[in-house]
């Protein structure tokens, strides 16, 4: 699997899980003083922030005042999905393992680092036209 033990592949899930329990709770507060009645209700009446249903609702309506936080635990969802079908580590788009150093560094990261170069090359060239 990409090279890494099961242990590596152990600690990296602990990590993400780790991750998304706290942008979770800052997602939360942000959306307690940000939006009505209806959402703190729709949260609270979640099962819990593990909840992936919940995750899904955030997407579906378009909450973009949870910007990158949003796009980050989005993120992190998947690369727990990878995690578990045995992708992890693995660049999405050339299929190459991804180095070992970044994944350090950005464990939800779905990209190899050309790979998210020329995405930023791309996302430049677009927003400069
Ligand atoms: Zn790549």
């Amino acid at each position: 699997m990409a090279g890494l033990s099961a242990e590596k592949l152990a600690e990296v899930k602990e990590r993400l899980l780790g991750r998304k329990r706290r942008l979770w709770l800052e997602v939360k507060d942000q959306l307690k003083s940000n939006i009505g009645d209806g959402y703190q209700e729709m949260l609270a009446t979640a099962r819990d922030e593990e909840d992936q249903a919940t995750v899904s609702l955030m997407a579906e309506t378009n909450l973009t005042l949870l910007g990158p936080k949003r796009q980050e635990l989005e993120a992190i969802e998947e690369a727990l999905t990878r995690l578990e079908n045995g992708t992890y580590g693995l660049c999405e788009m050339c299929g190459q393992p991804i180095e070992p150093r970044r994944l350090e560094i950005m464990p939800e990261t779905p990209l190899c680092r050309n790979c998210m170069s020329q995405r930023e090359k791309l996302a430049k060239a677009t927003a400069a036209r």
